[in-house]
């Protein structure tokens, strides 16, 4: 059987129009089986996410505020979707449910699955289908990450005939309290349970038309990416192209299930495919960057004969519960970047701390630097594409801080100034897209 299962984001259950396309693309195909949803997303770019209401709503309870304006305007959102669908759907019941179960719980994580839990069994009885609850067969562990025993239960609770629909975004911890992913998560579900189904396919249906090269906020007009790898794809979205959860490539890529980035709104558009492995016919797939890293850069004279001076420097960092992304190197220094949140309030800290375990000659902190990666599974061996892009950012006169290149040869990954991020990434990728 070539089960798919499929996503569909919250602006694509955002109203009943919305709805009734969804129906329309899960009734075309009956391998459609496994539906995933988010929470009803913005109808407008000035409407409210129905999960930021839930926010809100947990929020003002906690502080012993009036929570009716988020919950009245949630309620009018499911109120409209039932009523637009003709589903029968008694939302005020639900919602008193909710808002009592949620007074005891001084975690956002319940009242914040509400919204995906209530879109789930509407969307159940639109197709009438049978509705699973995610508390009962995703699983976390202490931790909070998934725990693996979930693609078992999960497997057996999908294993008979039939259209299923799952609520994305939470799960339960082991004592039946709910616990969400990260924002976004509804993703991370999908493709667990495209593993746990078997499904040959995880269609993620959004509001886009698959990726695009660059972000269009700074290209103008950039080209879609018609197929890319899961390791292209999660260098890309780890540096700030956004379209899916950066952790939803794990459990599909384990078993090796493609995931097809499709338009709700526009069906018959090709989308983007994520495969295992392809062929690539140009060598760069995608140019992505963002601001806000620290580089700290370690000096010290004859570091290379040194021994444990590196070991001795990630162990500050690690004491400290700091996380680093890149670690450029040179014969008498090591920089590490770092993310500035992930740096936050320890900078003084790794500082004085590098300081008395290392003893180095000086250490640099050098803030507002923008990290851009290109990336590209046929940059490997390429001869002259370096030249191409270090030329483009020599012609925009702008200025390189940093660069690191891992030896896949996959990414060539710089720093510049922060001000400079737009104007790089317009001069790689002009020089770049199309790049035999
Ligand atoms: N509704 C959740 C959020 O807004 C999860 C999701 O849509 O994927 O983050």
């Amino acid at each position: 059987m070539n089960n798919i299962t499929c996503k569909y984001g919250g602006t694509s259950v955002a109203d009943a129009a919305c709805l009734r396309r969804v129906q329309a693309i899960i009734d075309d195909d009956p391998n459609r089986r496994f539906i995933v949803v988010s929470a009803p997303g913005k109808r407008t770019p000035e409407d409210r996410k129905v999960t930021d209401l839930l926010y809100a709503w947990h929020g003002l309870t906690q502080q012993g505020l009036d929570a009716a304006e988020p919950r009245a305007i949630i309620a009018e959102r499911f109120e409209e979707l039932a009523t637009d669908l003709g589903v029968p759907f008694n939302v005020y019941a639900e919602l008193e449910e909710i808002a009592q179960t949620g007074a005891d719980h001084p975690e956002p994580d319940f009242m914040a699955s509400r919204g995906e839990h209530l879109m789930a069994r509407l969307v159940a009885a639109l197709l009438n289908a049978t509705y699973v609850e995610p508390a009962d067969c995703i699983r976390f562990d202490d931790e909070g990450v998934l725990d693996e025993a979930t693609y078992e239960l999960l497997a057996e609770r999908l294993g008979s005939d039939g259209r299923f629909v799952i609520p994305g975004f939470y799960g339960a911890m082991d004592d039946g309290s709910i616990k969400t992913f990260s924002r976004g998560g509804s993703d991370v579900t999908g493709a667990v349970v495209a593993r746990a189904s078997g499904s040959s396919l995880y269609e993620n249906w959004t509001d886009v038309s698959g990726f695009l090269m660059a972000d269009p906020r700074i290209v103008d007009n950039p080209k879609p990416i018609r197929e890319i790898t899961y390791t292209e794809l999660r260098e890309l979205s780890y540096m700030g192209a956004q379209v899916l959860h950066d952790e939803a490539i794990f459990p599909v890529r384990a078993e090796g299930i493609p995931i097809h980035i499709r338009n709700t709104n526009s069906p018959g558009d090709p989308g983007t495919h994520i495969l295992a492995d392809r062929t690539p016919d140009q060598a760069v797939c995608g140019i992505a960057g963002r601001r806000g890293f620290t580089m700290v850069t370690i000096e010290k004279a004859l570091m290379n004969k040194e021994r444990g001076f590196g070991r001795k420097i990630l162990s500050v960092i690690e004491e400290l519960g700091v996380s680093f992304e890149h670690m450029p190197t040179g014969i008498d220094t090591i920089s590490l970047i770092i993310k500035d949140e992930e740096l936050g309030k320890h900078s003084a800290a790794v500082r004085k701390n590098i300081e008395r375990r290392c003893d180095p000659d000086s250490i640099i902190v050098s803030r507002d630097l923008a990290i851009i990666a290109t990336v590209g599974q046929g940059m490997s061996g390429h001869v002259g594409l370096a030249a191409e892009l270090f030329n483009a950012l020599a012609g925009a006169d702008v200025n390189i801080r940093v660069i690191d290149q891992g030896s896949s040869e996959n990414n060539i990954i710089i720093g510049v100034n922060s001000d400079d991020l737009e104007r790089a990434v317009c001069a790689i990728y002009d020089a770049l897209v199309d790049f035999k």
